[in-house]
């Protein structure tokens, strides 16, 4: 763990290991009570000096830690690929958008203000003068998932510096590898001790004392719903953001260019194993083009070569456990029990599952109507934009969606009545570029990503007014 600009162990070691294979690719340790509270103070101790570096200190740091980021670009994209299994040429991508979300963050630092408030437009307010600024809010804990252990971290922390917070970060258990890294690169980039601390160890024993720390001021979490809503409940009156699951969907209209929609669609739904929160896992073609759109989405699926992270050439690789590879594998089983066709893969081996294509899959399936986080697509067709939408909308979650047509008004009508928080048109659902806001509506979250709306989140405005 780092905490205090410090290496920090306990008796309880964690191995990590790659999901491929099982071999052994590093050990943390598990934190202990006294740790998490060592880790808070520690942030404590570090939120005045956050608070009074310049706007231009704290961008300049992240600048700083953004050249050291590019320059350690494939250690970091092997700790990446190592600790979540995913291809190395995915987590080459990764590590250059944790660079991208560094530079929005040291940009947004420059940009951080508030307003003047116009105070005469009140019968009080004659010969007044108001503004805001904007305050940072002290300690930040962020709580991180697997599945892109780097960039999602740096969706908190980028923002957190550049507000002037001080943070300290959970890394989910299987994944802490790259963000003890991390936290050494934005050290060495001149982020004061304590500023940024790792405590690395389950959830479910640590998780509840950060929530419940009288010492935090803000929880921000990216992970699955129920994690996100317990924290929730147990915040109080703590700041919480939510970035949670989604059974994102696309339309693929029959005007649709299916040389562009079809391998957007396949990348969208297999790229690393499907364990990426927009995820195509409900694919609605109209029935006009349903043979066409299947043909060539099968023919361009059975292609992807599937084998050992660390080959370049690897297209798919494991989940995240062996585990999640047969509760998937068992999701897809029962959709076939209920009556789904299986068009392509379904075989498993280890913590590996071939890409696979459900056809005429029941509403009701779990693939339907929950959240997957697998290699698996059910594609069904519809015959009217009308009815197309209402089904994308028959889910719990809104965090993205998406349609492919030439036609804007049905492209319009579409953005319009798809409830989410982000929708694409002529894209597929799974699509990021990390300065969009990005946050999910219904059970996909509260408050928006993006260095920009995150600074929001990560800052509160304090009122000051003048009577002059
Ligand atoms: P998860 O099981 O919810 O874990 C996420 C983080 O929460 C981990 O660090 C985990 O620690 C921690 N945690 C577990 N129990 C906790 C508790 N009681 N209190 C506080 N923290 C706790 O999610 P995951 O399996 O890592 O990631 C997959 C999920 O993340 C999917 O639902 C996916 O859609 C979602 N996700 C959403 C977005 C988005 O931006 N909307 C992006 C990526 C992923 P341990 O690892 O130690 O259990």
């Amino acid at each position: 763990m780092r905490i205090g600009g410090r290496d920090v162990t306990t008796d309880t070691p964690i191995p990590i290991h790659l999901p491929y294979d099982g071999s052994d690719v590093g050990t943390v340790f598990e934190a202990t009570k006294d740790v998490v509270d060592e880790a808070v103070e520690a942030a404590a101790a570090a939120a005045p000096r956050m608070r009074a570096l310049t706007l231009d200190e704290r961008s300049t740091i992240l600048r700083r830690a953004w050249e050291k980021l590019n320059a350690d670009r494939e250690e970091m994209a092997m700790a990446v690929s190592s600790e979540c299994g995913k291809p190395i040429r995915e987590a080459r991508t990764e590590v250059d958008r944790s660079a991208q979300t560094l530079l929005f963050s040291a940009e947004q630092a420059h940009r951080i203000h508030g307003e003047v408030v116009p105070m005469d437009a009140s019968p009080g307010g004659k010969g007044r003068w108001g503004m805001t600024i904007r305050e940072p809010l002290g300690v930040i804990a962020a709580i991180t998932p697997f599945n892109f252990p780097l960039n999602l971290s740096m969706h908190k922390i980028g923002p957190a510096i550049a507000a002037g917070n001080a943070v300290v970060h959970k890394p989910a258990s299987s994944t802490p590898i790259s963000a003890i890294r991390l936290a050494r690169l934005l050290e060495a980039s001149g982020l004061p001790p304590g500023a940024l601390n790792v405590v690395t160890g389950p959830g479910g024993a640590i998780g509840d004392q950060l929530v419940f720390h009288p010492g935090v001021a803000m929880i921000t979490f990216t992970g699955s719903p129920e994690v996100g809503m317990r924290i929730r409940n147990l915040a109080g009156l703590k700041k919480v953001t939510l970035e949670l699951g989604n059974n994102s969907a696309v339309i693929i209209e029959d005007d649709a260019d299916l040389e562009k929609a079809v391998p957007r669609s396949v990348t969208g739904s297999f790229a690393h194993s499907g364990q990426v929160c927009i995820s195509v896992q409900r694919i609605f073609v109209n029935r006009k083009i349903r043979e066409e759109f299947l043909d060539r989405f099968l023919t361009l699926t059975s292609k992807l070569r599937i084998g050992h992270p660390f080959d370049a050439q690897t297209e798919v690789s494991s989940l995240i456990t062996e585990a999640e590879a047969r509760r998937v594998a068992g999701w897809v089983e029962e959709a076939v029990g209920q009556g789904a066709h299986l068009v392509a893969g379904g075989q498993r081996r280890r913590a590996t599952l071939e890409p696979t294509v459900l056809t005429d899959v029941s509403p009701d399936s779990r693939i339907s109507c929950l959240e997957a986080f697998g290699p698996v697509v059910a594609v069904n067709s519809y015959d009217s934009l009308g009815e197309a939408i209402e089904l994308v909308n028959r889910s719990e979650y809104g965090l993205q969606a998406g349609i492919y047509t030439r036609d804007l008004e049905k492209a319009f009508a579409a953005a319009r009545q798809v409830q989410v928080g982000g929708f694409h048109i002529n894209e597929v659902p799974q699509y990021r570029l990390d300065q969009m806001p990005y946050g999910g509506v219904k059970r996909s979250g509260i408050g928006r990503e993006g260095p920009k709306y995150a600074v929001e989140e990560m800052t509160e405005p304090k009122l000051i007014t003048w009577n002059v």
